[in-house]
């Protein structure tokens, strides 16, 4: 279940990257065929799905496994379901997948009764592109004071929130507008890269300038070094009263309160073998595949695909995985530059340590991991502390995987509390 480090000889720098003063238009990635949606509910094979194979499905439409699922997804063409299968992510958790056959005559995307509330925001727009939390958003277990826009984004390589922050600025102005009549927020933020191209324009929200040193885009970072907040472990930013809202989202729901409908296209940066950088604008659910082939790349067998980024991203195995909301980055290394498997224990080197932002004794919490001694790492060694920077395991001496073993740590806690 653990996988290896993603770190390779290229290391990825620690500065995060800046998007070009005038960027050119992304890269346009046809309509697949086939999209496959992901739809964050298991099949229950005891009951009878409400969406079976040969159905037609409207561009737009929300679609529901049972008809008592609280979660959807929404079809980003008219089309027919092909087929409707289990998915498995990276820890394990189970959820379905819809392939929908796409029409070749498409329309317009239907139009929703959408009214200025967030539950009636959280009933159509949970999957626009930037994935806006609007969960979170209209649930009753947090009161929402504050909202930060982030037009940065959170880990290295990726430009995708700096290019929509600075190509959309009038629409995020809208969907500030948007989320100050629909959530309870009274105070509303924006963080911006301090070297952006993007300087000024969004007066007169208040602007944190962000440094350009990893890991300061990370929600922890902006709380404590911008609203003095320390975030507690095992807490959320929600649990404090504050959302953190993707650039890209809050464009995405300008538009979509300007249309009454929905939008599908997401900006993804492409970090090729190579390194170098490329932008596409996809259909949610297009197949990796098809925007590896758009820009020509060629995956070869045991070459790695990292969804996310190289220090908080995770592996698939698959091309056919597709662009998902929140889906920012995309990278794919060389199997030649895969490092190999390292069974080194720790050396005690202390790197991690020196590197830590929230001083996790990472040395010894990773043994307690490497042990599956959950409950033990969470009580003794500050596991629920980690901000998931990915720090130590880039520095990490013996190469162990500790990120990913953090990760898992934190969702097999997870899943052990739930079950006591
Ligand atoms: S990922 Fe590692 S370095 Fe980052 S906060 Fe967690 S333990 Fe510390
Ligand atoms: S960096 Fe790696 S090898 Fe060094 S102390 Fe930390 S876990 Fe051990």
């Amino acid at each position: 279940m653990i996988k290896r480090s993603f770190f390779t000889l290229t290391q990825p720098r620690l500065n995060y990257d800046l998007v070009e003063p005038d960027p050119k238009e992304p890269t346009s990635i046809p309509i697949p065929t086939d999209l496959i949606l992901l739809l964050n509910e298991p099949i229950d094979s005891t009951k009878d799905t409400l969406i079976k194979k040969g159905n037609k499905v409207e561009k737009g439409e929300k679609l529901y496994l049972y008809a008592d699922s609280t979660e959807y997804t929404i079809s980003p063409v008219a089309g027919t379901i092909s087929s409707l299968d289990v998915y498995s992510d990276n820890l394990g958790n189970r959820s379905t997948s819809l392939v929908i056959k796409s029409n070749q005559a498409q329309s317009d995307s239907i139009t929703y009764d959408l009214k200025e509330t967030i539950a009636s925001a959280d009933e159509y727009l949970r999957t626009l592109p930037g994935a806006p939390p609007l969960e979170r958003l209209a649930s009753d277990d947090n009161e929402i004071n504050t909202l930060v826009i982030t037009c940065g984004d959170t880990d290295l390589l990726s430009t995708t929130n700096q290019y929509v922050a600075l190509k959309f600025l009038n629409d995020i102005k809208k969907g500030v507008q948007v989320l100050k009549t629909i959530t309870t927020a009274t105070k509303v933020y924006v963080t911006v890269p301090e070297n952006s191209p993007l300087q000024g324009g969004l007066e007169p929200l208040q602007v944190f300038k962000t440094s350009m040193a990893y890991p300061s885009n990370l929600p922890a970072m902006v709380l404590k070094n911008h609203l003095n907040l320390v975030l507690p472990a095992g807490k959320t930013p929600e649990d404090m009263g504050v959302c953190f809202i993707a650039a890209e989202a809050v464009v995405s729901l300008a538009k979509a309160y300007q249309t009454k409908s929905a939008g599908f296209e997401k900006i993804v940066t492409i970090i090729d073998k190579q390194g170098n950088q490329h932008r596409a604008k996809a259909t949610i659910g297009t197949p990796l595949r098809n925007i590896f082939n758009a820009f020509s790349i060629q995956v070869s067998e045991q070459d790695r695909i990292i969804i996310g980024g190289p220090m908080k991203g995770f592996a698939t195995f698959t091309l056919e995985h597709p662009v998902q909301p929140d889906m920012d980055m995309v990278m794919i290394q060389d199997r030649e530059d895969i490092p190999e498997i390292s069974d080194t224990p720790c050396i005690n080197c202390g790197k991690c340590l020196q590197t830590c932002p929230v001083n996790i004794p990472v040395n010894i919490l990773v043994r307690y991991l490497e042990a599956a001694q959950y409950e033990e790492a969470a009580d003794k060694y500050d596991l629920e502390a980690c901000i998931e920077c990915g720090l130590c395991a880039y520095v990490c001496t013996a190469r162990i995987p500790i990120f990913q073993y953090i990760q898992l740590g934190k969702h097999e806690l997870f899943k052990l509390r739930a079950d006591a």
